[in-house]
């Protein structure tokens, strides 16, 4: 019999079941609180590939992306109202005074980030695809400087303890190799009080349920691990969050779920 990895949440060598078979990885399923994630991870040339989705999409990025601004993105009115609207909810009940800081964690083309500009917040962000937050760079010259591009465990060591009044991580958590850490490193750089938001597909929606292995949200070159209403604040709870709760998702994609926590 092969030994798989454990359950990050329960930490239990046993009760872990083989999921799905895919893209020559395995999902397995942690039988006590229903985590699936990959057992094995791809290589990093492998996962890297899957994110800038190969070579052409990766090289017309680069042809046009130099000098182009936010609003030449096409859908740009769609995505700020989307990114406008997001940002009430996340600031909810954070204080308003000078100085706020904002992290969005996987801050794609910056939306979220031009959303907390005008609600007065500094902001910072982390992205991996560099391409893709170029245009936010040439609008907000002054927050360029903010905008890291290295994976989050490697971002989070320049980032100061007791820093940000507000941390996102919007579809994004499902992606980290280690989301102990990572998720650690979040607490760490909030300050106490300090807000943290989280969008993540949800292996506890019906969509994941009936479909099985072809429910969309299983990839497993960037889906590494995959939560559920059910046993994220079980997660949160270990890390040290407080007063974790569960709400219906900005967008439902492939079945997402909505997690607030506070430090
Ligand atoms: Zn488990």
């Amino acid at each position: 019999m092969t030994t798989h990895r454990n359950c990050i949440i329960c930490e239990s060598p046993t009760d872990i079941v083989e999921y799905c078979h895919m893209q020559g990885c395995l999902y397995v399923r942690c039988t006590q609180c229903d985590l699936i994630y990959v057992d094995r991870f791809a290589t990093n040339e492998q996962m890297m590939q899957a994110y800038t989705g190969g070579g052409l999409k990766s090289f017309r990025r680069r042809l046009f992306g130099p000098l182009r601004k936010l609003r030449n993105i096409s859908g740009y009115a769609h995505f700020m109202q989307r990114a406008r609207d997001i940002f009430r909810s996340v600031s909810q009940g954070v204080s308003t005074r000078q100085n706020k800081r904002f992290l969005d964690i996987g801050c794609n083309k910056g939306f979220l980030l031009t959303a907390a500009i005008e609600q007065g917040f500094d902001v910072y962000g982390v992205e991996l695809v560099k391409e893709l937050i170029r245009p936010f760079k040439n609008t907000y010259p002054q927050f360029a400087g903010n905008i890291s591009s290295e994976k989050f465990s490697v971002a989070a060591q320049g980032f100061d303890a007791d820093f940000f009044d507000v941390i996102t991580a919007i579809d994004v958590i499902e992606h980290f190799e280690d989301p102990i850490q990572d998720t650690r490193n979040i607490y760490r750089m909030l300050k106490p009080g300090g807000k943290f938001v989280i969008q993540t597909p949800d292996v506890d929606c019906s969509q994941a349920i009936q479909l099985g292995c072809d429910w969309g949200a299983l990839k497993p070159l960037e889906h590494l691990h995959l939560f559920g209403r059910k046993n994220f604040p079980t997660f949160a709870a270990k890390i040290g969050f407080r007063d974790i709760s569960i709400h219906d998702p900005y967008e439902d994609a492939d079945g997402n779920f909505i997690a607030i926590m506070y430090k």
